[in-house]
């Protein structure tokens, strides 16, 4: 590693260490009293019924497993997977879901395993499993291999502005160059993401470079947990924020803010969080792994009838999970409903998310093109070393053929019984498309960037 890269990696841990402690996340900023102090609630999985109709080939080595999650819409395979039986059923009846207080608190609680008190793995935005894998956001950069078991949502996200800014920002945000500008010189842009390097850092920066301008050098970009933001965008102190539902909603809502994009709409059917879990615990539970993932298909499938997802607003909104004032707030965005919130409404299923399926296919297998991507933004912006993707990105593939375990899925599937059409043949979902016009061809991730004009690498 570079010493740039532990420089940065380490001064963004101290940020993030000291949001973690504060561990009130996603709760008490709307109007909630957050439930403890100490990093979040467990559930325990309700009765199991069916167990002893789990193939007995099949049979996990434990029925025991702490898995992490954050309340937005990316957790809800886990919670429907758990409180529809889902994961009884294919014999974990012991799994544990704890809310974690911040994305640092995940990383904290992964790296010292259940055994410690932590979590053996759960929700992440990406590239987390890989930078945990090469110990470059962990304590002393100690490597905690991880791998990536499947992909738990498309869409769902989007970019927050302050009210103060309605009519003035949209998603073509090249139109409000002169206003960015303009602010440089007194009080810059301030934007805030929950962690750096990974989903909501990255959405906001491609959004802004799409536009032309330089997320390094013409806005402030800064961590600060959702809960602070939230409040400092009330006090007027923050500008924009990247989150997922039920966010948006709120924002727009209690008149905070609207919406300035969704990421569907910077990239349909785009990869958003996962299921990844400590490597160690998977060599030693394959088909515990494969029994949480059978779990997870099915939780994905259910969530995708639409029929079913006010019964998913209504359990994902309870005091033990998401703990909103009302499902309501989820009901909408989960048919493709949104308010934007300066007077722009979108009404279109596609723009929903989707867990299992999308407009281009399977969702929940982890295409191993998508870990490439985020990798591969991770450069354009020196959070990696430019080596990364140096010789048709040998040293990405490497690390990618490492933590991804697609193959686990695809057994996974064929156990569950998941048709043959639907469980893809190959690693690459082929080329991607993003809103400016903009192709990233997963055979060719140098080209990528070099067709980037705003990047902090130079290729
Ligand atoms: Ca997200």
């Amino acid at each position: 590693m570079s010493d740039f890269f532990n420089q940065i990696s380490r001064r963004k841990f101290i940020v993030t260490a000291g949001a973690s402690a504060s561990a009130v996340f996603l709760k008490g900023c709307l109007g909630n009293p957050p439930e403890n102090l100490t990093g979040g609630s467990s559930q325990s999985a309700p009765t199991a019924q069916s167990v002893a109709n789990v193939n007995p080939e099949q049979a996990p080595e434990t029925t025991t497993v702490k898995l992490g999650y954050v309340p937005i819409v990316e957790a809800a395979p886990l919670i429907i997977a758990q409180e529809k039986g889902f994961f009884a059923k294919y014999g974990m009846t012991k799994v544990e879901l704890s809310k974690q207080a911040s994305w640092g608190s995940a990383r904290d609680n992964v790296e010292i395993g259940s055994a410690g008190g932590g979590i053996d793995g759960g929700q992440w935005q990406m590239p987390m499993p890989h930078l945990i894998t090469e110990g470059l956001i962990t304590k002393g950069n100690q490597k905690i291999p991880m791998y990536v078991l499947a992909q738990l949502i498309t869409h769902g996200n989007g970019i927050a502005i302050a009210s103060k800014h309605a009519g003035k920002i949209s998603l073509e945000v090249a139109q409000a160059k002169s206003l960015f500008k303009e602010l440089k010189s007194s009080t810059p842009f301030t934007a805030a993401f929950t962690f750096p390097h990974v989903n909501q850092d990255l959405w906001i920066r491609y959004w802004l470079a799409a536009g032309g301008l330089d997320p390094d050098a013409d806005v402030k970009l800064l961590t600060v947990p959702a809960a602070q933001t939230v409040a400092n965008m009330k006090t007027g102190t923050m500008d924009a924020f990247s989150t997922g539902d039920p966010w948006p909603y709120r924002i727009v809502q209690d008149k905070i803010g609207f919406m300035a994009a969704l990421t569907a709409e910077i990239w349909k059917n785009h990869p958003e969080e996962y299921f990844a879990m400590r490597a160690d615990w998977v060599d030693k539970n394959p088909k515990a792994t494969k029994a949480l993932l059978k779990g997870i298909m099915e939780a994905q499938q259910w969530l995708d009838n639409f029929d079913n997802r006010k019964e998913a607003a209504q359990i994902l909104a309870g005091r033990n999970y998401f703990n909103l004032p009302t499902p309501e707030i989820l009901a909408g965005p989960y048919q493709g409903k949104y308010d934007m919130g300066d007077g722009r409404k979108i009404d279109d299923k596609s723009m929903a998310a989707y867990y299992w399926k999308d407009g281009k296919g399977n969702v929940s297998y982890p295409y191993k093109s998508h870990d490439l991507w985020f990798i591969t933004e991770n450069v354009r912006w020196g959070f990696l070393p430019k080596d990364y993707i140096a010789n048709n990105a040998a040293k990405a593939k490497e690390l990618i053929n490492k933590v991804n375990r697609e193959d686990i899925w695809k057994e996974a599937a064929k156990e569950a019984g998941i048709a043959s059409a639907d469980i893809p043949t190959k690693t690459s979902r082929g080329v991607e498309e993003f809103f400016d016009g903009v192709k990233f061809d997963p055979e060719n991730p140098e080209a990528y960037l070099k067709s980037l004009k705003i990047k902090k690498v130079s290729v």
